[in-house]
């Protein structure tokens, strides 16, 4: 019978600094979130992709063998990758907190990432997971349609046109990219999958949120919120 009767309150004030990590499937809106929870929590969100861009563009040493790899059509290095990682944390505009978008995509980057956060005195990352189920993915997705003519585009389920396969603007025949949208799109979740199965099962033990992703994106940003008071 020693356990408090009331929980202790939250301290608002000294809420520590945000270290986001947001994972979900191709298709869940992941790109629209990070930005939209960056602009609210006002953080940099910075993809890997942009990341390296960006050392490649100032010609850094790690960007001059970053565009070595990529020339030559090869995969980054985790190390690598974990060194353009630590460069750009240590940028003046992520003092305030800061949200990774793709990155870390191994347990060795994982294992990486908490030893550079803990080296800096850093919190740990709370883990947002957006969840879509691959059935919806591939809906979403393969739903698609574009005008012929005027390029136009249009989604079946969210945004059909006014009459069926036609332009709203030019009248002119809706077409869809590929015939083979659904394998397309399962291999690349099978793909997603495969990678960051174990990544979520790292996390899952820590600070991780699961997040219904199937909602539209208004109510996907309040969800995320709303996980991470
Ligand atoms: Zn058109």
């Amino acid at each position: 019978m020693t356990a408090p009767a009331t929980p202790v309150p939250m301290e608002k004030h000294t809420a520590p600094m945000p270290v986001l990590l947001l994972i979900g499937p191709p298709g869940c809106g992941k790109g629209t979130q990070a930005e939209r929870l960056a602009t609210r929590l006002n953080i940099p969100a910075i993809s890997t992709g942009e990341m390296i861009r960006a050392e490649i563009k100032a010609g850094t040493q790690l960007g001059k063998i970053a565009a070595g790899v990529t020339i030559t059509g090869g995969l980054l290095s985790d190390d690598l990758v974990n060194q353009i990682v630590a460069s750009r944390i240590e940028q003046e505009d992520c003092a305030g907190g800061f949200l990774l978008d793709g990155y870390p995509r191994s347990i060795e980057q994982a294992n990486f990432l908490e030893k550079l956060l803990a080296g800096r005195g850093l919190p740990q990352p709370a883990v947002v997971h957006i969840d879509v189920p691959s059935e919806q993915l591939i809906a979403r997705t393969c739903m698609r349609r574009f005008c012929s003519q005027c390029g136009q585009l249009f989604n079946l389920l969210s945004q059909p046109p006014k009459s069926e396969g036609a332009c709203d603007q030019c009248g002119a025949i809706l077409a869809q990219r590929a015939d083979d949208c659904e394998d397309t799109v399962r291999n690349r979740l099978t793909a997603y999958e495969k990678t960051t199965a174990p990544l979520i099962n790292h996390y899952r033990a820590r600070n991780y949120r699961r997040v219904d992703g199937t909602a539209n994106p208004d109510g996907v940003h309040e969800a995320i919120l709303a996980a991470l008071a």
